[in-house]
């Protein structure tokens, strides 16, 4: 007998998340998460400094097209590192999977996500999530100059968006005149030969990726595109080709969550991830993409309410990509 499954299926959802229950819970966590204040506001440039604490949304968007959001959904901030994310996809496209293997690893790493260090032996950055990885991939980005690299990379982000992308340019130009330890990063990459001499283009790239303004349902679509093999389930364009969003989702699950990854994944158990102006992008394979916006940060840099918000929803959903226990005999974090 032969068996053929189709690997690619989703999982039977043992906890159905129905169109009826997921309104209410979001609803519930995000009155239940409102009122707390903890955590403090990103303010290494004065544009980031300026958000409210009180902003705080949390979307959804699944596979199917359909959109749940409270809160700000419709406030915009900067996208900031969550970028990398889809700046990785757009490399692996431009070179292949083993061409940025050599320029960038995928190995996850306790430093911080600025760290000036790249790995020992082989002298690429350890990965794309931290900022030496995401200046080296952003080196590859093909185009004929400057103007043609960013309006390659801008209409990524608009397959992703599925509407036309805005930078901020006050962010834009805080984040280069201050980005001293990210030209520092450059200047040792190249040093090493891991991207070339057009380190000011590459930068400024760098930079302007970080400034794309987004809200939370955006990230909410971007997280499910990723969800939905790369095919953006509001509009159908293909953001991405589907081979590689499984190296896409890999390094997001290993190193998206700066240096809360392990515990990330462990607790939460979703490919994700976080930016200095508070958002999160989540992805559910096959189902959904979750997005939270909270810019009160963590002392990891990652938002205090979106952490505990998915916590809570991969809890009660069984969303850990590695639960397989029936949900009457599954085990809380504090058991
Ligand atoms: N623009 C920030 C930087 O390069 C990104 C920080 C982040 O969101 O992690 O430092």
């Amino acid at each position: 007998m032969t068996l053929t499954p189709d690997l690619r299926s989703p999982q039977p959802a043992d906890t159905p998340i129905s169109s009826d229950l997921l309104p209410s819970v979001l609803e519930e966590l995000h009155t239940q998460h409102q009122s707390l204040r903890s955590g403090k506001i990103a303010d290494y440039i004065p544009e980031l400094a300026k958000a409210n604490p009180d902003w705080f949304s949390i979307c959804v968007t699944t596979v199917d097209g359909q959109q749940f959001a409270v809160g700000d959904a419709e406030q915009r901030f900067t996208i900031q590192s969550i970028s990398k994310v889809f700046v990785y996809g757009l490399a692996l496209e431009d070179h292949g999977r083993d061409r940025v293997l050599a320029k960038v690893g995928v190995e996850p790493t306790g430093d911080a996500f600025n760290a000036i260090v790249l790995d020992e032996q082989s002298k690429r950055p350890y990965n794309p999530m931290v900022n030496a990885g995401a200046i080296a991939t952003t080196s590859l980005i093909k185009g004929h100059g400057a103007t043609d690299r960013l309006n390659r990379m801008l209409a990524m982000f608009e397959r992703y968006v599925g509407h036309e992308p805005y930078l901020d340019m006050p962010t834009f130009m805080s984040e280069r005149t201050t980005g001293h330890r990210n030209r520092a990063m450059a200047h040792l990459m190249l040093n090493f030969g891991m991207i070339d001499e057009k380190i000011d283009e590459a930068l400024d790239l760098y930079f302007q990726q970080c400034s794309l303004l987004v809200d939370c349902r955006d990230l909410s679509v971007m997280a499910a595109t990723l969800a939905n093999r790369g095919v953006n389930p509001l509009t159908n364009v293909q953001a991405v080709s589907a081979c590689y969003v499984r190296d896409i989702l890999s390094v997001m699950y290993t190193c998206g969550m700066y240096n809360f990854a392990g515990e990330w994944a462990y607790k939460v158990g979703l490919p994700a991830k976080s930016g200095v102006s508070g958002g999160i992008i989540v992805v559910v394979p096959d189902r959904m993409g979750i997005a939270v916006f909270s810019p009160l940060l963590d002392a990891r840099g990652n938002s205090w309410r979106g952490v505990k918000v998915c916590e809570e929803l991969s809890q009660r959903f069984g969303l850990h990509l590695f639960e397989c226990a029936p949900p009457d005999s599954r085990c809380n974090h504090s058991d």
